[in-house]
């Protein structure tokens, strides 16, 4: 047990990220290969043992959003191709070059410059999503540009709607897509054509071409922030800190900054070290709820930097029990795929056999998403790891 071990600390099951890129790879048409996405510090996972563990379970690429990320991941030794997300500059560029890692491009200066210093690029296709790209007659002057240049890797686009029902949009940015990628591979063999995210690679083979590139699904994450045992996602962080003391609030009395909670009756309050500046976001104060030894219990009072505060019942919670922030409470760490529904605003499940807060249902308490809420968890929480390979 590592409560009362830790001040706070985001748990990691490396198995069950191997689970999910297995999953995730299961469809994939003969050939495609799986694109580990680990930027920001894989998505507060940890950048190095996620892309360890995806590698061990299949992916052949790993994907990060800037260059030092690439980097961090050159220097922990691996070998794998790496393709830059991210916009670069010039510095940015020589880094990746450095690092041997291959960039988006979508402009000619840029692929200028990139062919100057040999790194390989993935042109990217505005199919709809109206950030970083161009429109398909770009792309074609683009690719013969890299292509003569000896620099032409892929061509990539990226969905705006691939985790909304409504799949109208989805299928237009598909089909502009599949038609150049048809196009353009018939002109450059070899050439990489990739565009699904986590969301669109759930949505079977249509949308995998040649590259699929997985962040929050690996992570056992849903996309569409619902429940991720429904595509059989294994959740692989669990946010976990402990009761460092239990004290009396006595009628009238209140409990933390601003005085915005005040005991109506004798009430146990467990004091958690942990707090805003660990990723505990202070908009869950009088909101959210935690697990303290397995069992629901509120957030009272203000979420302050440091710490927090929890209303116990009478007969509940002691100092050093567990208080799980997100995952599931004790050693059920997968599993628990009997949810039940019961909050009409979002995932609100509680697994008969393993009580279990999903960053799901905070992500919609708090008017966000998951991908923010698990990337919340700040560098001063220790990472611990399970499920480590035994030749790691
Ligand atoms: C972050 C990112 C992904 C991964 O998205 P998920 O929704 O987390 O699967 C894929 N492609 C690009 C270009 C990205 O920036």
């Amino acid at each position: 047990m590592l409560a009362g071990r830790h001040r706070a600390v985001a748990e990691v099951d490396l198995e069950a990220i191997r689970h999910n890129v297995r999953r995730l790879m299961r469809d994939l048409p003969d050939g495609a290969v799986h694109c580990a996405v680990v930027k920001a510090d894989g998505y507060g996972h940890g950048a190095v043992p996620a892309a360890r563990a995806a590698l061990e379970a299949g992916s052949t690429w790993l994907g990060v959003a800037t260059a030092p990320e690439a980097e961090e991941l050159r220097a922990a030794g691996f070998t794998a191709p790496i393709l830059i997300f991210g916009p670069l500059t010039g510095a940015g560029l020589e880094r990746a070059g450095k690092a041997g890692a291959e960039v988006v491009a979508w402009s000619a200066p840029f692929i200028d410059e990139a062919i100057r210093l040999g790194v390989r690029v993935h042109v990217k296709f505005d199919t709809g999503m109206g950030r970083l790209g161009v429109p398909a007659h770009e792309v074609r002057d683009l690719c013969e540009q890299a292509h003569t240049g000896g620099v032409l890797s892929g061509l990539m686009s990226h969905f705006a709607t691939a985790d909304e029902a409504e799949m109208s949009f989805f299928e237009k940015q598909l089909g502009r897509f599949a038609k150049l990628a048809g196009e353009l591979k018939e002109q450059y063999p070899g050439l990489l054509c990739h565009t699904a995210n986590s969301a669109a690679t759930l949505r079977g083979p249509a949308a995998h071409f040649d590259m699929v590139r997985t962040g929050i699904a690996m992570y056992g994450l849903a996309p569409a922030n619902d429940d991720p045992f429904k595509d059989d996602l294994r959740p692989a962080m669990k946010f976990v800190s402990h009761v460092a003391g239990v004290r009396e609030a006595v009628p009238g009395e209140s409990v933390g900054y601003g005085r915005t909670w005040y005991a109506i009756e004798l009430t146990r309050i467990a004091i958690v070290p942990v707090g805003y500046a660990d990723g505990v976001r202070r908009a869950l104060s009088n909101r959210g709820e935690v697990l303290v030894a397995g069992r629901r219990c509120p957030i009272v009072g203000r979420i302050s930097m440091d710490q927090m505060t929890v209303k116990l019942p009478d007969d509940w919670g002691k100092a050093g029990d567990e208080v799980v922030l997100f995952g599931a409470a004790g050693d059920g760490v997968a599993g628990g795929s009997t949810v039940a529904w019961t909050s009409p605003d979002g995932p609100r499940l509680d697994a008969p056999e393993t009580p279990r807060i999903l960053c799901e249902e905070t992500a919609r308490m708090l008017g966000t998403i998951n991908y923010e809420v698990a990337c919340d968890v700040a560098p001063r929480v220790a990472r611990r790891y399970r499920g480590e390979s035994p030749a790691a």
